[in-house]
């Protein structure tokens, strides 16, 4: 019988013989049980320290590597675990001083390091106070190790690419800072952000996206080699820390060696897939000496390169952190703005070339700072969008205008602008729902100014939101048409009533030795065969007006008919001018070009035809055909003005009767004036 189921029995003096078995027979059943089916087991020594007893299970265990158990010192057998250091007390201290001890990490002996256990004990003292030893239990850790390692393992790593996560990144880029001496070493931090990585997502889906980005983290693993530490941060933003690296021509290198890595074609579940990536550069110790600050400062290298056209690196510069704090500003000022009623909306006319009269207004956020002064959207809108702020922002501009508009009399229409990411919230056609039903407006005279950058998101939902808002009734325009993608393919399916045509096709149509005219022609003929109606954005000169009406736009827009002005204002200028706007803005849109009105001749493909020259500049002409006159464009001409002379150049324009012709050569001042005397 073990010396350890004499603990176990109750030691009672005069216990009958068969209570005595029953009591003994019952221990060694629940020591059995304990043995057999749980993960504890039991340990006894003697006086001396040696194992007396020990579950069969582990004597066996170490016995198979060679320890042996019964009879050796409990000391010998186990060895106390390095991973345990926290524990001030070695094992043999508790032994020699005869204390208790719990939850010591021990291993077995002669490198059984794949064996780990946690082990309990306390002395054995008989009732007259003789000392006989230490009873004990263990438990199995080897186990729950495995796991915490890797629970461990996983925190650390990404689970998608098996890189470094975040953390483990913060703790590398830590622990590479820190020399023994406390001061900063040097090293590179790189911030690496995919671009056009969420177009794969939403469009091929998850999966694939997620398959692109192990291809991704493979082939940045593959340029950096052992010069650094890659990690994934999240999404699609990859970060690199190069030790002790300070040299920028090989930071430079490796950076262009990855950007160009990663811009080749990918190949998955047989699409074949192109992304690009930028990447914003930190140097420590000059642009920070810890973590914390090295991302926050790439982080804004990398927005200045992705501003800058993408598919770059930037390494920081502190003008950029000025920036930044600027734009926070801003967006702070913002906030209180918007419920201090600092903002308002100003309303620039629409009217029509034909006839003339305003049959609309384009409404204008404008921001009243208090130091500042007037603040345009074109600034704080951009801000609004990252900042999270576009869609309260711009519930206010949708309920504001139409509740001005509900004010203004019919037929004149009200157009708002509305943010991509207003248009991409699936609750916009209910906002717009509302706001109309609560200014009690027909929704027709409500127009949504959408920009090309709508094409952009998900077709499929960009058509369910087209449609949405069609089935309401109001009216969409495309704003800025020709800035962006100008996808026609994108036009001939969205259901827009109007074409913006942007000012910098306007500005200088008029100059003949540019397309400018050529291009408004061509969407007007586009959108006159979509049966949609065309604005002339930002005509600011008189002189203009001639050319955007018989290029054929509908409407006109620009300071040639009035800036953007308050509601009050507005209504004034509408009672004002019920029957025509007048043009006020200033007469000619160049001092170095000249109006004439002067015969002249062109000859184009051996034919010969008579026309005037409606102005000039040293460069091209405007000559106008005493009826329509059909031309392909492009085609060489020579035109006679001064007496027999002949100059050769380009039709570059037509619109109705009259053409654009670029000179091949400049005229000189003199021949100038003597044509427009
Ligand atoms: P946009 O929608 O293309 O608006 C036309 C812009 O051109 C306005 O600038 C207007 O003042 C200006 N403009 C009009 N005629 C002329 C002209 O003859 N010459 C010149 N030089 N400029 C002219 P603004 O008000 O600064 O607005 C800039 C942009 O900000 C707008 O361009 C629009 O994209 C955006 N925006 C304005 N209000 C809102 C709004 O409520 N919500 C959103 N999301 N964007 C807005
Ligand atoms: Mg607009
Ligand atoms: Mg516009």
């Amino acid at each position: 019988m073990s010396p350890l189921l004499n603990r176990l029995v109750p030691q009672k003096k005069r216990m009958p013989a068969d209570d005595l078995r029953d009591a003994w027979e019952r221990a060694e059943r629940l020591l059995q049980y304990a043995e057999h089916h749980e993960a504890r087991w039991f340990w006894e020594t003697d006086a001396k320290g040696r194992l007396t007893y020990l579950t069969p299970s582990v004597q066996e265990t170490l016995e198979s590597f060679g320890i042996s158990t019964i009879g050796s010192l409990l000391s010998d057998v186990f060895v106390f675990d390095q991973s345990d250091i926290e524990r001030a007390r070695s094992l043999t201290f508790h032994l020699v001083s005869r204390t208790p001890f719990s939850g010591y990490a021990v291993r077995g002996r002669k490198g059984l390091s794949e064996c780990s256990w946690s082990i309990s004990g306390q002395p054995w003292i008989e009732s007259d106070g003789g000392f006989r030893g230490f009873v004990g239990s263990g438990e199995d850790l080897t186990q729950l190790r495995t796991h915490e390692d890797e629970i461990k393992r996983m925190a650390l790593a990404d689970s998608l690419t098996g890189l470094a996560n975040r953390q483990r990144m913060e703790h590398a880029i830590a622990q590479l800072l820190h020399s023994p001496s406390g001061e900063c070493r040097p090293i590179a931090l790189l911030l690496l952000d995919l671009d056009r990585f969420k177009a794969v997502n939403d469009t091929l889906g998850h999966p694939t996206g997620d398959i692109l980005l192990k291809q991704v983290s493979q082939r940045i693993v593959n340029v950096v080699g052992d010069a650094g530490i890659v990690g994934r941060l999240g999404g699609d933003e990859f970060e690199i820390v190069l030790p002790s690296e300070t040299d920028r021509r090989r930071i430079d290198y490796l950076a262009a060696a990855i950007i160009s890595s990663i811009s080749e074609a990918y190949s998955i579940n047989g699409h074949t897939i192109t992304i690009g990536c930028s990447i914003g550069i930190t140097l420590a110790p000059e642009d920070g000496v810890d973590s914390e600050t090295l991302v926050r400062n790439a982080d804004l290298a990398l927005y200045s390169a992705k501003a800058n056209g993408r598919a770059a690196f930037h390494y920081f510069e502190q003008e950029m952190l000025e920036t930044a704090k600027r734009r926070k500003q801003l967006e702070d000022d913002l906030r209180s703005a918007m419920t201090n009623g600092q903002l308002c909306l100003a309303y620039q006319p629409v009217v029509s070339t034909k006839s003339e009269q305003c049959v609309g207004f384009e409404a204008l956020l404008r921001w009243e700072h208090p130091l500042k002064g007037t603040i345009g959207p074109a600034e704080f809108i951009p801000v609004a969008e990252e900042a999270g702020l576009i869609e309260a922002l711009g519930d206010w501009v949708l309920r504001t205008a139409a509740r001005d508009l509900s004010e203004m009399p019919a037929p004149v229409r009200v157009a708002v602008n509305v943010s991509p990411i207003q248009f991409a919230n699936p609750s916009f056609p209910a906002k717009v729902m509302n706001v109309i039903a609560e200014a009690q407006v027909v929704p027709s005279r409500l127009e949504l100014e959408l920009t090309e950058s709508v094409f952009l998101s998900d077709e499929e939902t960009s058509e369910q939101m087209f449609n949405a808002l069609k089935n309401i009734g109001v009216r969409l325009a495309l704003d800025d048409f020709g800035t962006g993608y100008s996808s026609l393919a994108y036009l001939k399916n969205a259901p827009f009533d109007k074409i913006k045509i942007d000012q910098t096709f306007v500005r200088g149509a008029i100059d003949s030795a540019n397309r400018n005219a050529a291009i408004i022609k061509a969407i007007v003929t586009l959108a006159d065969t979509l049966d949609m109606e065309t604005t002339a954005e930002g005509v600011e000169h008189q002189d203009e007006l001639p050319l955007i009406r018989d290029l054929g736009c509908s409407h006109i827009q620009g300071f040639v008919y009035g800036k953007a002005m308050k509601k009050e204002e507005a209504s004034v200028f509408l009672s004002q001018h019920r029957d025509r706007v007048p043009a006020i803005g200033y007469k000619v849109s160049r001092s170095d070009r000249a109006a004439v009105l002067q015969s002249a001749k062109i000859r184009i493909d051996k034919r010969l035809f008579d026309v005037v020259i409606r102005d000039l500049s040293a460069s091209g002409l405007m000559l106008e055909f005493d009826q329509e006159f059909y031309v392909e464009g492009n085609e060489d001409v020579t035109v006679s003005m001064l007496e027999d002379q002949w100059i050769p150049g380009k039709i570059c324009w037509r619109a109705g009767s009259k053409i654009g012709v670029n000179l091949d050569q400049a005229l000189e001042p003199q021949e100038i004036g003597r044509l427009s005397s």
